[in-house]
């Protein structure tokens, strides 16, 4: 069987047992999004929500995610929109919400952790994903789970959120898929587990590889220990794979390793479904993959 098969302008990826293979983008906003479609991406697999927080006076409205999050939705024109949940804290820090002080931010009080500590900042962004939902093939990604507890916290917040938009009668996606990122050891390791309770994964690489080597990835002085292709990090993810399939759930990958030449090959032998690059590295990374697909053949 062939890897390319050609279906509109967009040439669409399969292994050689048939399996479709998605390269989706990650973006931080609606002008990455124009990008990434020019560039051929069939999804995004991350959208990093961060960046509407960023450089400016004021936590953004429900009202004003809620458009931005639709006007992806519609652009997107029915393929997945994944929306990650705010990961603030470790590097990025917002200016009208003052975060402690912290040795370790990194292995602080860190995106999900944040959300959870500030429940009324969370509801604003749930709320305005579910509503944008109604627009789209949208799926919600929780940052930065390290524990079931965690896990279940933010889901019970999601839950409140459905039944808020039910009692005001606004429409929003009955079916909206809820996934996690698996980006610290502590997830990949019980990854059989989580996979029971989401409805798929997304792999982050940049985190993964920091926490599993005790590497900090913003740190030149360690950069060379910072290797994602180390054998224990390609463990923690070939597992992850694996017991997502188990489970019969996807698994994407949204981490750097994604976009890599050298990986291409183990993760399709892997089983990843879903590769999700930075816009501009979508064309060099189909051409990664099409090259490892053949070759194996
Ligand atoms: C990651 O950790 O691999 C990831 C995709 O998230 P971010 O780079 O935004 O931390
Ligand atoms: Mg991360």
């Amino acid at each position: 069987s062939a890897a390319v098969q050609t279906a509109g302008s967009c040439r669409e990826i399969f292994t050689a047992d048939g399996k479709r293979i998605l390269v989706a983008a990650n973006i931080g906003g609606i002008d990455d999004l124009s990008l990434a479609l020019q560039n051929g991406a069939e999804g995004v697999g991350l959208f990093r929500t961060e960046f509407l927080y960023m450089n400016r006076e004021k936590m953004p409205t429900e009202e004003e995610q809620f458009r931005v999050f639709r006007q992806a939705a519609q652009m997107l024109n029915g393929k997945p929109l994944t929306i990650r949940t705010l990961d603030i804290g470790g590097d990025k820090s917002l200016p009208y919400f003052p975060l402690p002080k912290e040795a370790n931010p990194f292995l602080g009080l860190r995106a999900i952790r944040l959300c959870l500590k500030h429940p009324a900042l969370f509801k604003v962004q749930l709320r305005a994903i579910l509503r944008a939902s109604a627009f789209g093939n949208i799926r919600i990604l929780f940052p930065m789970i390290s524990s079931f507890g965690e896990l279940n916290a933010a889901k019970k917040v999601l839950t409140h959120c459905k039944s808020q938009l039910d009692a005001e009668g606004s429409p929003y996606d009955r079916n909206i898929q809820t996934g996690m990122m698996i980006e610290i050891p502590s997830a990949a390791v019980l990854a059989e587990e989580f996979a029971k309770q989401v409805d798929f994964f997304s792999i982050g690489t940049n985190d993964l590889t920091q926490y599993t080597l005790a590497a900090d990835r913003m740190n030149e002085a360690v950069s060379e220990l910072y290797d994602p292709m180390h054998p224990a990090v390609l463990r923690l993810i070939s597992g992850t794979i694996t017991a997502a399939h188990r489970n019969a759930i996807p698994c994407c990958m949204c981490g750097e390793l994604a976009s890599d030449e050298r990986a291409a090959a183990t993760l399709l032998a892997d089983g990843l479904d879903e590769f999700s690059v930075s816009p501009g590295a979508i064309a060099d990374t189909r051409c990664h993959l099409i090259q490892a697909l053949g070759e194996k053949r």
